[in-house]
């Protein structure tokens, strides 16, 4: 067995220390079915020593300048930059983004969502007048971060980068289906020389490593990425301490189109958007709604994107379609796909059969399903997949409640030749992101979802702010 990737101890404190258990999990390459690393299968001991080291560290991290806190920061982000080819390349084989995407998303937003941490922590005002009080703005606490596979290292530095510039100290709990960049990430922290205890890295599994920490009396607030189930066993774990909670999870988001746009325009980018990081995203756009009229020309030009798609081996640059995560994962989507058209969908092109010439890995081939509507659970469940489903409309206001008719609400996307008509329906939409006609990313802006898309916003201020307690003290 070739384990390249042995990761022996956990960061605690300062440390590098072995784990209270003795036992391994095993990280296994997607493309090739094998295990290429494992890392330590953390106990609530565990949890316990990260947790006494960031209560211990936290007074003294929490009164450090917020310039000073910022600095340690910039010297992460630098950290993590001179590892960038490493990481993308690690990302790449342990989840099966391909390496182009993995450079930018992966890596490059993860560097970025340090930098812009720094900015936003070491410049927001932590204190206030109003009236006879003094409104004082500090760290939360002790921060227990778990997090998902799927972008690894940007969900941990969403989290790990903000909390740090807030002045709270972290419990990191990463996935155990991709945990190797956070080694790398906890190798960043110790040589930017961030103070011992301040950020402490414990692996393990979700029912064991992930409970011990939200149901910990002495972590104050609990930040989870994950799926909905997870956060709802969260929030039921940490009910009895009375911690805070925020949640990001799943979701199922429209893109409207309406029937001013340019379906030339809007179907390539709705193609290549859902198949993202090979389906694995959380605010994919997973939902193509088209006016009726359109619909026919709609399907023949996304039935072109998928199957021009590029699929294969994540490590060469052209590839644009890697495998899913697991073995768990592919069938759990092959099963979405067989219930939809059970179901009445009509598969365009894709399904449920290995892709040609791909007999090792966890491949699905880029799938487009039609007519579906509110009645078949793929308008509603998250497929974590390549599947792009499109849903026909009739008018603006049929587009608009089809938009909403979804227990998540974590973003959408809206087109029209008329901005001012596009903004409008946007602000219909009950959705904590929406783009309007293809407008770029913005790592300052809120992150975060409605409904059982969870709770909480991550990324600049209001991300930041996530990571603070409120004090008044009357004069
Ligand atoms: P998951 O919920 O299975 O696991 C996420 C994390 O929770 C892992 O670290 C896991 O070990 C841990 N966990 C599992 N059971 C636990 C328990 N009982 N107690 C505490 N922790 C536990 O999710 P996943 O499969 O890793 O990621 C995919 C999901 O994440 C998708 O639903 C996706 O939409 C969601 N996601 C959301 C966002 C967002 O920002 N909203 C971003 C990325 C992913």
């Amino acid at each position: 067995m070739n384990h390249e990737h042995v990761r022996d101890h956990i960061y605690v404190d300062g440390a590098w220390i072995p784990s209270h258990g003795s036992r391994t999990i095993d990280v296994v390459d997607p493309t090739t079915e094998q295990p290429i690393g494992r890392v330590p299968d953390g106990t609530p001991k565990d949890v316990d020593a990260a947790v006494r080291a960031a209560r211990r560290a936290f007074p003294d991290w929490s009164r450090t300048p917020a310039e000073t806190r910022a600095r340690y920061l910039r010297e992460v982000a630098d950290g993590l930059e001179r590892r960038a080819p490493e990481l993308a390349a690690l990302i790449a084989r342990e989840v099966g983004t391909p390496i182009a995407f993995a450079r930018m998303a992966q890596v490059g937003l993860a560097v970025l969502t340090f930098r812009t941490a720094a900015e936003v922590g070491g410049s927001y005002s932590y204190e206030r007048r109003e009236a006879n009080s003094l409104i004082v703005r500090e760290g939360v606490g002790v921060v227990g971060a778990i997090t998902p596979w799927n972008y690894p290292l940007h969900q941990a530095a969403a989290k790990v980068a903000y909390a740090l510039a807030a002045g709270s100290t972290v419990v990191l709990k990463p996935s155990e289906v991709a945990p190797l960049s956070a080694w790398v990430l906890a190798e960043a922290i110790d040589e930017a020389g961030v103070p011992a205890g301040v950020f402490n890295l414990v692996s393990g599994t979700g029912p064991v490593v992930g409970e011990a920490i939200a149901g910990h009396r002495d972590v104050d607030l609990v930040s989870f990425t994950g799926s909905t189930a997870v956060g709802r066993r969260i929030s039921k774990v940490a009910a009895d301490t009375v911690k805070r909670v925020t949640l990001e999870l799943g979701g199922k988001s429209p893109t409207v189109l309406l029937a001013d746009a340019d379906p030339a325009a809007v179907v390539p980018r709705a193609v290549a958007g859902a198949f993202l990081n090979n389906g694995q995203t959380c605010c994919a756009l997973t939902r193509l709604l088209v006016p009726r009229a359109l619909k026919h020309r709609v399907e023949r030009m996304a039935k072109a994107g998928a199957e021009a798609t590029v699929i294969g081996d994540p490590s060469q640059p052209t590839t644009q379609l890697g495998p899913l995560v697991s073995h768990t994962q592919r069938e759990r989507v092959r099963g979405h796909v067989e219930h939809a058209v059970e179901q009445g969908a009509t598969l365009l092109c894709g399904g449920t059969q290995p892709p040609e010439g791909l007999s090792h890995g966890y491949f699905v081939r880029p799938t487009v399903l039609t007519d579906v509507t509110p009645a078949m659970d793929v308008h509603h469940d998250e497929v974590f997949g390549p599947v792009l489903v499109i849903e026909a409309y009739d008018d603006e206001d049929h587009a608009v409640r089809l938009a909403n008719d979804t227990d998540y609400g974590l973003a959408a996307a809206v087109w029209s030749a008329d901005p001012a008509r596009a903004l409008a329906v946007a602000r219909r939409i009950r959705a904590g992101q929406v783009e309007v006609n293809g407008a770029p990313f913005n790592p300052r802006a809120p992150f975060g979802g409605y409904g059982q898309s969870g709770n909480g916003r991550e990324h600049g201020v209001f991300g930041l702010e996530e990571f603070l307690e409120t004090k008044s003290i009357q004069l």
